[in-house]
């Protein structure tokens, strides 16, 4: 049934951008995660659609993810095939008036770069957000005042059904850290945004601005998936943590931080079930002493064995 559905994947996409049992602690930024069952890299359209339709008929679950930035994977894995969104699918098109379409897979740092050689303004606080264009439109993902829904006029999605349609602004639903593709499990497959006339410099200048103010704040030479925590309403989960007296707080391999207490890092070999483990308790201690449920902004693929 298996190589069933391996010839069938062979006949839509080359084989050597077939991965088998794919250890996806090299496809996430916490370094963390078991073996995929299969992971392939599609370079068009026609492409994605085929697979999803393909995993739909062999009744083989699927998961689109781009730099794996905001993914904690288990340590059994995933069962099942993960379309991943990468430099395979990441043109970009720069046309009049500060229109700009780019495919899911470009990653934001390589966007912003190009956003600025063009002269235009509104993307700068993208530059040091380590994911595609894909998983940031799915997060609504933002920094230091901007996020994608100020620069966002539309997408294109398919669904679960393989049916392509654009989205506007408002069917896209974009939330804090959420949006409908989220909600519906669609895929995103490129957007268009709109962008400002600006003076070059002054653009690279914010940009590496907000890139030193990072690596001032946050433990960019540890694995994490930044911010493991939604802000809660009215709070910083970060402050939440330290004041908690979390600072620095280990279980197994994975940590909280001292650098930056909203961030769980991957310190020392962690598995999935510490870091899950880590999760836990943060929330839990929290709650006890603060009377705020944190939520985890960071996503969790496969199955988590909590024994
Ligand atoms: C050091 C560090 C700093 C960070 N700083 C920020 C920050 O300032 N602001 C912020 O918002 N986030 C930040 N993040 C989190 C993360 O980078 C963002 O959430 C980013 O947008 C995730 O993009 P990704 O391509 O890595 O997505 P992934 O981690 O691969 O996936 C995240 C989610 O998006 C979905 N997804 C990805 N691509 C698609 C697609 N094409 N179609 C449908 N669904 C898709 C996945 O299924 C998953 O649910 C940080 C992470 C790190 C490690």
């Amino acid at each position: 049934m298996e190589d069933l559905f391996l010839d069938k994947l062979k006949n839509i996409i080359e084989s050597d951008r077939i991965k088998l049992k794919e250890p996806m602690s090299k496809h996430t930024t916490l370094h963390i995660g078991g073996e995929a069952d299969y992971l392939v890299y599609p370079s068009s359209i026609q492409e994605i659609k085929d697979i999803l339709l393909l995993c739909k008929d062999s009744n083989i679950p699927y998961y689109i993810m781009g730099n794996g930035s905001n993914l904690l994977v288990s340590d059994s894995g995933y069962r099942g095939l993960i379309i991943k969104l990468g430099n395979q699918f990441a043109d970009i098109e720069v046309k009049e008036e500060g229109l700009v379409i780019a495919q899911a897979g470009v990653l934001m740092s390589k966007l912003s770069s190009v956003i600025a050689e063009h002269e235009l303004t509104g993307f700068e606080f993208g530059a040091g957000i380590p994911g595609t264009l894909g998983g940031a439109v799915t997060m609504n993902a933002g920094a230091y005042g901007g996020e994608i829904k100020d620069c966002i006029l539309s997408a294109t999605v398919i669904d679960t059904e393989g049916k392509i349609c654009t989205l506007d602004k408002t069917a896209l639903q974009l939330e804090y850290r959420s949006s409908i593709i989220q909600k519906q499990n669609l895929c995103l497959l490129e957007a268009k945004m709109k962008f400002y006339k600006g003076e070059k410099q002054k653009i690279l200048d914010k940009i590496h601005e907000l890139n030193s103010l990072r690596r001032d704040k946050q433990p960019l030479e540890k694995y994490s998936a930044g911010s493991t925590f939604k802000r809660p309403e009215g709070y910083f989960a970060g402050k939440l943590i330290s004041d908690a007296g979390l600072k620095g707080f280990q279980i197994g391999g994975a940590a909280v931080s001292d650098k930056h207490c909203g961030f769980l890092i991957n310190k020392d070999n962690a598995s999935a079930k510490d870091f899950i483990k880590l999760i836990g308790e943060v929330i839990r201690i929290v709650e006890a002493k603060y009377g705020v449920r944190l939520e985890p902004e960071v996503k969790f693929l496969g199955t988590f064995d909590m024994d």
